[in-house]
């Protein structure tokens, strides 16, 4: 499979653009702002959207992304998220005043948008592999994923603080090729970091001792404001590991 890295920031402006992968043609991990790199043709394509959580920088473009397909679909694009993820973007997003309802249009029989819930530690089917929702910590109800080919498996932990049940589900996973970690702030927003539930690179440099597998890790979702600083912590503090940082239109293949 092939994991491409349309965003992997925290934040906008310039070409930062927000999480979003795209697995092979026609799956998304989280639609932020990095879907906007897709063309019309790409954006048609996609078929199913695995949530990490309901925070707008994961989901900005999926309402948009849905009135942009609306007419040229006959299937519905399938959203699987956990039930605390889909109550939210029923509630305060598809409301008729966010956004219209697409699971009613263009009509109730068959519309565009399907929500399908996703517990924890289940697995899906995908075109060439299986996605499978993963512990996380967040400030709100929030899983990582694993995703797995026939060759390999990459997983990651979205947006989340050090989760014990997180590392014990990849530790007794399948070998994994990559992981990609979430480090938001740098160590001088340390208080930031601990109230959102999110890594400095003090805390998630803690908590890799935790993860026993061998796989390239992959820093994800730094602010852009010290985003070179919390890169620079972390290959200081962490020599015993290597980091790199995740790089918006990067492919991974596992
Ligand atoms: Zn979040
Ligand atoms: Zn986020």
């Amino acid at each position: 499979m092939r994991l491409r890295i349309l965003g992997c920031s925290g934040g906008i402006g310039g070409a930062n653009r927000t999480t979003c992968f795209l697995l092979d043609d026609s799956v998304l991990i989280d639609a932020g702002t990095g879907l906007s790199a897709l063309s019309y043709k790409q954006l048609q394509l996609i078929d199913h959207v695995f949530l990490t959580h309901a925070h707008l920088d994961h989901i900005a473009c999926l309402p948009m992304l849905l009135d942009t397909v609306v007419s040229s679909r006959t299937m519905p694009i399938t959203v699987h998220a956990t039930t605390e993820t889909l109550d939210v973007l029923k509630t305060h997003i598809f409301n008729w005043r966010v956004w219209p309802d697409f699971t009613t249009i263009p009509s109730a029989e068959a519309p565009v948008l399907q929500f399908a819930t996703m517990e924890l530690g289940e697995t899906r089917a995908v075109p060439g592999g299986k996605v499978t929702a993963l512990p996380a910590k967040h400030t709100v109800p929030a899983v990582g994923y694993l995703l797995e080919s026939k060759r390999g498996a990459l997983a990651f932990s979205g947006d989340s603080t050090d989760c014990a049940a997180f590392w014990d589900a990849v530790n007794t996973g399948p070998k994994l090729d990559y992981l990609i970690l979430e480090t938001a702030f740098s160590n001088r927003e340390e208080k930031i970091a601990r109230a959102s539930r999110h890594f400095s690179p003090a805390s998630m440099l803690h908590a890799i001792h935790g993860f026993k597998q061998d796989a390239e890790i992959l820093v994800t979702h730094l602010k852009p404001a010290d985003a070179r600083l919390t890169m620079r912590e972390i290959l200081r503090d962490g020599r015993h590991r290597s980091f790199s940082r995740l790089k918006q239109g990067q492919v991974l293949e596992f």
